[in-house]
This record gives structure tokens, C-alpha cells and sequence, in this order.
């Protein structure tokens, strides 16, 4: 039997370490509940980042388009 173990990593303090419990509520090194979040991430942050998730998607989208052309003209 393959055991899988999961390695988490505390954005706070750099901690890292493999969980008892499915359900991890704090880092057992700083004890902080954001253990999963990082300090400075501000909403201005997040909106650039999602700007930047969207457009990578559109290029994407571009690229399928393109490629479903060329392999229509080579049909
Ligand atoms: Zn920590």
C-alpha cells in the first residue's frame, strides 16, 4: 500500500510540516491561523493577479483559435 504523505508549509514562518489531521486549523510552529495566507496580500494585489489569471486565459484562448484554423487550412 502507497502511503501519500501531504507536506504543508506555513506561509508565515516557513514551517513546514505534514499533517495528522485532514483538516489543518494552524501552523504548529507560530500557532497562526493564516498559516495559508500570505501577510501582505492586499485586495489591490489580488485584482492585479486575477487581471493577470484572465488575460493569460484570452491568450490561450487565442492560441486555441489559431491553432483550430491552421489545422482547418491543412485539412
Ligand atoms: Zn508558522
Amino acid at each position: 500500500m502507497k502511503v501519500l504523505v501531504l507536506m504543508l508549509d506555513c506561509r508565515r514562518c516557513k514551517h513546514v510540516w505534514a499533517p495528522r489531521k485532514h483538516e489543518v486549523k494552524m501552523c504548529p510552529r507560530c500557532k497562526t491561523r493564516y498559516w495559508n495566507k500570505t501577510r501582505t496580500y492586499d485586495t489591490a494585489r489580488k485584482q492585479k493577479r486575477l487581471v493577470k489569471i484572465l488575460f493569460s486565459c484570452l491568450d490561450t484562448a487565442d492560441f486555441l483559435r489559431k491553432a483550430r484554423d491552421d489545422f482547418k487550412r491543412t485539412d
